[in-house]
C-alpha cells in the first residue's frame, strides 16, 4: 500500500468533522439553529439557460455522440467557443489548440502541476492559500512553498517572493479572487509579480511558469476588475472552472488554457495533454462540455453573494471582528481577536456557528466563513456572532 495515499485518505478532515458536529447539533436544537459556514458550495441556482440547454441537448443530440468519449483535450467545437470568448472578452491571443478541457479546477491544477514540475521542484504560492494546493503539488513530486502576504491587504509580499525564487522554482501559483480571503489582486500587484518572474527567469536561465487558479474570476463585487494574466506574463497557464460561475461544482467541468505566446507553448500544451493522460482523466464530461460551449459569458446571480457579503461583513465589523475587505469569491477570512484559533472555533461551536480554522490555509490566527448560504441563515446567525464577539 502507498503510505502517502493511506495518510491522505485517513487524515481527519476539519470540514467533515464540522459537518458531523452540525448534524448532531441539528438533531438536538433543530437545523434552523445551526449555522454552517464551512462549505464553499454555491447557494445560488445555476442560470436558467443551464437547464434549458441541458434539456435541448438531451432532446436533440444523438445520444452516442452526446455521451461518448470526446477527444482527450476536449471537443473541438467546445474549445473553439471558449477560445473565441477569451479572445473577445479579454483581448488576448487565444486558440482552441491551446485549450484542454478538465473535470474542474482541481483537475486543471493537478494536471498543470504535473505538466510543469519535476521531482524536487518547488512551487511558490501566497498565504492564505486553498488547502488542497499542498496535496496537488506534492502529487506532482514538488514542494509547496507558502509565502507571507501583506497582513493588511493580503496582497503578496514581493520581498519574500524575490528571496524565495531559486533554481528549483518551477512555478508561482496564484488565486485571485482568493479562497479564503476574498481578496482580488490589483493590476499593480500583477504587474510587479510579472516583472519579478521575468527577471528571475532571465537570471536563472529557465522559465518560471505562472499558474493562475481562477474558479472565482466572475464572482467580484463593486465593479472590481480581475486582470487577465496572459496580458502581463507570457509564460502563464490559466486553470479555470465553471464550478462557481455557473454553480455546477458537482458536474466537474473546467479547462486549462496555455498562453499560445508562452515559450515552447506547443511543447507545454503537449505536456498538459500528457499529464492528463498519465493521471487517467481520459476526457472531461461530454454532456457538460457541450453545455458550457453554449453558456459562455453567462454567470449565476452574483448579486446574491454581494448582498450576503455586505450583510455579514458589516455586522461582524459592528461586533468588533475584523477581516480584509473581500472584493470577490464568497468567503470572509476573519482575524481571531487573541490569535487562539482553537478556542475561538470551540466557542463558536457553543453558539452553533461552524467556522473553518485558518491553519489549513497556511494562516493560523484566522477563521474562514463561507457566506454562500441563504441570507435568512445569515440573519438568524447574527445574534450568535454577536455573543461570540462579546467574549473578546
Ligand atoms: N481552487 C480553489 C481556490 C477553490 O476554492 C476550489 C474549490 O473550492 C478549487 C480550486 C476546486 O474547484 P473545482 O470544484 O472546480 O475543482
Amino acid at each position: 500500500m502507498n503510505q502517502r495515499m493511506y495518510e491522505l485518505g485517513s487524515k481527519r478532515s476539519v470540514i467533515r468533522e464540522l459537518f458531523e458536529f452540525g448534524k448532531k447539533r441539528a438533531a438536538e436544537v433543530g437545523a434552523e439553529n445551526v449555522y454552517d459556514f464551512s462549505l464553499g458550495n454555491p447557494s445560488v441556482n445555476p442560470p436558467q439557460i443551464v437547464e434549458d440547454t441541458l434539456i435541448d441537448l438531451l432532446r436533440t443530440e444523438e445520444p452516442t455522440q452526446l455521451h461518448g468519449y470526446t477527444s482527450a483535450q476536449g471537443d473541438l467545437s467546445v474549445r473553439k467557443a471558449i477560445a473565441d470568448y477569451i479572445r473577445k472578452t479579454h483581448g488576448v491571443p487565444s486558440d482552441p489548440e491551446f485549450l484542454y478541457m478538465t473535470c474542474g479546477a482541481a483537475a486543471s491544477l493537478t494536471i498543470t502541476l504535473s505538466a510543469v514540475c519535476n521531482a524536487g521542484d518547488e512551487v511558490i504560492t501566497f498565504k492564505p492559500y486553498f488547502t488542497e494546493y499542498k496535496v496537488f503539488t506534492e502529487t506532482a513530486g514538488a514542494k509547496l512553498i507558502g509565502l507571507v502576504s501583506d497582513p493588511e491587504t493580503f496582497q503578496p509580499d514581493f520581498e519574500a517572493l524575490e528571496g524565495a525564487i531559486n533554481e528549483k522554482t518551477a512555478a508561482v501559483l496564484i488565486n485571485s479572487p482568493n479562497n479564503p480571503s476574498g481578496v482580488v489582486y490589483s493590476a499593480a500587484t500583477v504587474q510587479k509579480l510579472a516583472e519579478i518572474l521575468r527577471k528571475a527567469s532571465e537570471r536563472l536561465g529557465k522559465t518560471i511558469y505562472l499558474i493562475t487558479d481562477e474558479p472565482y474570476r466572475e464572482l467580484v463585487y463593486g465593479g472590481v476588475e480581475v486582470s487577465y494574466l496572459t496580458k502581463y506574463y507570457k509564460d502563464t497557464i490559466v486553470c479555470y472552472s465553471y464550478s462557481k460561475s455557473l454553480s455546477l461544482p458537482g458536474e466537474r467541468i473546467g479547462y486549462i488554457f496555455v498562453n499560445p505566446d508562452a515559450k515552447d507553448a506547443r511543447e507545454l500544451y503537449l505536456a498538459v495533454c500528457g499529464a492528463g493522460r498519465a493521471l487517467g482523466y481520459v476526457c472531461a464530461p461530454s454532456l457538460f462540455q457541450k453545455l458550457i460551449a453554449r453558456c459562455q459569458g453567462v454567470t449565476s446571480d452574483v448579486s446574491v453573494y454581494e448582498g450576503n457579503r455586505d450583510l455579514l461583513a458589516g455586522a461582524l465589523r459592528k461586533f468588533g471582528l475584523t477581516c480584509v475587505q473581500p472584493d470577490g469569491a464568497f468567503y470572509l477570512f476573519v482575524k481571531v481577536p487573541d490569535g487562539d484559533t482553537d478556542t475561538f472555533c470551540e466557542r463558536a461551536k457553543k453558539y452553533n456557528l461552524l467556522l473553518v480554522p485558518g491553519e489549513g490555509f497556511g494562516c493560523d490566527g484566522y477563521v474562514r466563513i463561507a457566506y454562500c448560504v441563504s441570507r435568512d441563515m445569515i440573519l438568524r446567525s447574527l445574534p450568535a456572532f454577536e455573543k461570540l464577539a462579546k467574549e473578546y
